[in-house]
């Protein structure tokens, strides 16, 4: 049996810390009690196992596994499923805590969660990847449920991985168990317009955002970090838009072009060889670069703390739009926030994901679906009305956008927790 080394981390900080102190901030902005501070900067419960998982040659890796459930004032805990090789127990509890803000934000009755396994998912094969995610499954079978904790894909899981999950519950159950995941794919009771969700929910924030400035999304340049769920759908529905997306980027490196990529193109690409690198209609440029070029918005939507305290100050963008959880470091932050740039945080700009998650859960619960046009304007009703409520904070108590919408969501979970009282 062989445990697998962990290469070096993308992670600059430890994310749990920036969370607590972000929620200390808060805390001090809005005036919040120190109990309830103290209660909500710890994460209810921590789950690490092992996941023994056979190989395709016959031997066995032992995988480490997380699930993270930080609050449940307000229902069931909810948060995605990471696959990646930097995951730690701490970025787990940081993401659990941001997926609470996050749910509490959109209005929708989720508490927040997370979970992860430390992996390559792209060096293992599909039935690799099925046996280890029906061992995590199993490992954890007692932490989730439709009205527990419910999973859902992030950063190197999807559909397929969901369907995994359902089955694994299921079999244990002995019947089919539609709400213990959402994000599964629409054979097996997905919903329509999850998949695009996230980035949809982006680009609706987004556009929040340009009103305000009174324009629109024509001939607005953009550039987008990350090419997974999130990164290449926003590029697409921003190009569609009249947006020109001048640079994108996945881990292999970004592609760079002043007049515009041609999205459709550059995604066939990918879907062809694997990787953007080596597409003829732009130039290579790195993913370091990409945070650099000439554009009006900058969307990192891949991983956490790409922009720091480093590289903030040589940004070009006046817009920020956060389609990763957490990718701007506090010193980044506070740079770009004295710097006067308008800053679309992550509890609002990638919400979108999780919102249709909740459309998922309510319409498996009920047996009925929905339209996908129903689904998207629902969306849009909620991510508008998170938006203008953010804003409104904003302006009225003249802080940032991210303290606004972290205010928002912290002061909900609070109220909730005070009114159900502290047990016993
Ligand atoms: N992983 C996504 C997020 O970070 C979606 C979570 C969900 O749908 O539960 O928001």
């Amino acid at each position: 049996m062989s445990t697998l080394a962990a290469p070096v981390s993308h992670l600059r900080e430890n994310p749990f810390e920036v969370a607590r102190e972000q929620l200390a901030q808060v805390a001090d902005v809005f005036n919040l009690d120190a109990n309830l501070v103290n209660v909500l900067g710890q994460c209810k419960k921590a789950v690490e196992v092992s996941v023994p998982t056979r190989r395709d040659n016959g031997s066995v890796s032992v995988f480490h596994g997380f699930r993270v459930t930080h609050n449940i004032a307000r229902g069931p805990s909810k948060g995605g499923i990471r696959y990646h090789p930097d995951v730690t127990l701490d970025e787990v509890k940081a993401l659990a805590m941001w997926m609470t803000w996050k749910c509490a934000l959109m209005g929708i009755p989720f508490g927040g969660a997370k979970g992860g396994i430390v992996c390559n998912p792209k060096e293992l094969s599909r039935d690799e990847l099925e046996r280890m995610t029906r061992r995590y499954t199993s490992e954890i079978i007692n932490e989730i449920g439709p009205e527990r904790d419910i999973p859902a894909p992030d950063v190197g899981t999807d559909a397929n991985v969901m369907a995994w999950i359902f089955d694994t519950y299921s079999m244990n159950k002995g019947h089919s168990v539609l709400g213990v995941v959402t994000g599964k794919p629409i054979t097996i009771g997905g919903s329509l317009g999850r998949e695009e969700a996230t980035a949809r929910g982006a680009l609706y924030c987004l556009r929040e955002a340009l009103r305000q400035q009174q324009r629109g999304f024509d001939g607005l340049t953009v550039a987008v970090q990350g090419f997974g769920n999130v990164g290449s759908y926003l590029a697409r529905f921003l190009t569609q838009n009249g947006a020109s997306v001048v640079a994108v980027s996945d881990s292999s490196g970004g592609l760079h072009n002043s007049s515009g990529i041609d999205i459709a193109a550059a995604t066939a690409h990918k879907q062809e060889t694997g990787a953007l690198q080596g597409f003829r209609g732009a130039d290579s440029i790195t993913n370091e670069e990409l945070l650099l070029v000439d554009c009006e918005v900058l969307a990192p939507c891949a991983l956490e703390q790409v922009v720091t305290g480093e590289n903030a100050d040589k940004m070009k963008a006046r817009i920020i739009c956060e389609g990763a959880n957490g990718p701007l470091t506090p010193a980044a932050d506070e740079i770009l926030e004295e710097r006067g740039v308008l800053i679309l945080p992550d509890i609002l700009a990638n919400a979108g994901g999780v919102v249709v998650s909740y459309f998922e859960w309510v319409q498996g619960l009920q047996e009925y679906f929905w339209k996908e046009d129903e689904v998207n304007a629902k969306l849009n009703d909620i991510v508008t009305r998170a938006f203008t409520q953010t804003w409104e904070l904003s302006e009225h108590r003249s802080i940032s956008m991210r303290m606004a919408a972290y205010g928002l969501a912290v002061q909900r979970v609070a109220e909730a927790t005070t009114t159900r009282g502290l047990y016993p």
